[in-house]
């Protein structure tokens, strides 16, 4: 049955309509793509085209930029000309919310400039203005042939729609919690607006799909209505994850059991960023979740063991992170230099007790010494025992070995 069968391997792929997204392709048999979103004023441009820059460099494969006023509307394309003088060709996605419609129709070159639109079904107005308002990007896309994400967020959701399905439930005697209408609504918010997009003209495989909440269960619930009910490209990701951790394991959990289930074609992690943190961590995080799930492989993987007390150095630790900062830096480069060095294991071990058993199944592993061991720190290349390292100098030795092993083996 289906729980078993998600629980011991992914299950095959939701068949979904792939959407090009100003040359990436969401859904189909494309990867489930990472994307991201900055955080910086759209209308200062200088800001935008660096934070859009760093996402890209981090591996953020679309990015979304908000487009909320004429100011930011008018900076778009010259943000688009910016990166492309960078050669920065990353697809941009612009976000609009209740006067989308008109900063498109006022701004051709805007709407020229962006790959897709996301439009909220739940802000762009009531009854007969809403058909206006919608209509009104929707053909918008059309005319431009671009790509639309219907995004719904339950913090937005169509009040009409809630109030309808609400009197519903009562006149039937309240079948459903108000939870499970709410979910429902979310749902059908959704797929009533994606029916209305393509009545107007607008192609299936230029339709994208999410419907962000911000509670794990109910993720999981509208996502799994969701693929059941359409063959949409889904657009997953939680909303108001939340901070650090938190936001992290939320997000992680909720969107690991849907593309178990087959279920998404791309994935933003939203975390509340930390005063002066690093925006891309959400890149990173999107990543190492479809990486861990053997999904994509995006970076090489560093195995490093936990340290315990037969350890009381923290030399491997420092190692271990090192290493890892040092790949995610290069990597931008890499990727050109060595193609398919994000396959490369590399494993940094505290002590004898794993250490040489986990190096040898790493394409080049370290295994350093642990309390009361002989300080010696063998070195396994593709399995083999290639050298013993000592002294104070092992940490820059070994990745001295390292490099010498990615030129070697993945240098053109
Ligand atoms: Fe502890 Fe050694 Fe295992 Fe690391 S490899 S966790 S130091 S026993």
């Amino acid at each position: 049955d289906i729980v078993s069968d998600y629980l011991t391997s992914p299950l095959p792929r939701r068949r979904s309509v792939a959407v090009d997204v100003g040359g990436v392709l969401v859904g189909g048999d494309a990867p489930v793509v990472v994307q991201s979103m900055t955080n910086t004023d759209t209308a200062d441009i200088d800001a935008t085209v660096a934070q859009v820059a760093a996402l890209h460099r981090a591996g953020s494969e679309l990015v979304r930029i908000t487009v909320d006023r004429d100011e930011s509307a008018a900076a778009v394309p010259h943000i688009r000309d910016r990166l492309a003088r960078l050669n920065i060709d990353v697809p941009l996605i612009g976000d609009f919310h209740y006067i989308g419609h008109k900063l498109l129709a006022d701004h051709p070159a805007c709407a020229e400039a962006l790959a897709k639109y996301r439009i909220n079904p739940g802000n762009v107005g009531f009854r007969e203005k809403k058909d206006v308002q919608f209509g009104s990007i929707v053909e918008t896309a059309i005319r431009y042939n671009k790509p639309v994400r219907i995004g719904v967020n339950w913090g937005s959701l169509d009040q009409e729609l809630l109030t309808r399905l609400m009197d519903e439930n009562q006149a039937n005697g309240f079948p459903l919690t108000a939870q499970q209408v709410m979910r429902e609504a979310i749902v059908q918010s959704a797929l009533i607006s994606a029916q209305m997009a393509e009545e107007i003209g607008l192609g299936r495989d230029r339709i994208i799909l999410s419907a962000k909440v911000s509670q794990v269960q109910d993720l999981i619930s509208v996502y799994a209505e969701l693929a059941k009910r359409s063959n949409h490209s889904l657009h997953l990701g939680l909303t108001e994850a939340g901070m650090g951790s938190k936001g992290i394991v939320a997000s992680s959990a909720a969107m690991g059991i849907l593309l178990q289930q087959g279920i998404g074609d791309t994935i933003r992690i939203s975390l509340t960023p930390e005063p002066g943190g690093d925006r891309t961590r959400e890149v990173q995080v999107a990543q190492e979740l479809l990486q861990t799930m053997g999904f994509r492989q995006f970076v090489p993987v560093v195995a490093a063991c936990p340290g315990c007390g037969r350890t009381t150095s923290t030399v491997f630790q420092e190692l271990a992170h090192k290493i890892q900062e040092d790949i995610r830096r290069n990597m931008p480069i890499w990727r050109e230099q060595y193609p398919g060095v994000e396959e490369l294991q590399v494993a940094v071990m505290g002590c004898i007790v794993n250490g040489p058993g986990e190096s040898k199944h790493a394409n080049i592993g370290i295994s350093l010494p642990g309390t009361g061991e002989t300080p010696a720190a063998p070195v396994f290349v593709d399995g083999k025992k290639v050298a013993t390292l000592r002294g104070p100098r092992i940490a820059e030795e070994f990745e001295q070995m390292l490099a010498t092993y990615i030129e070697n083996r993945y240098g053109m």
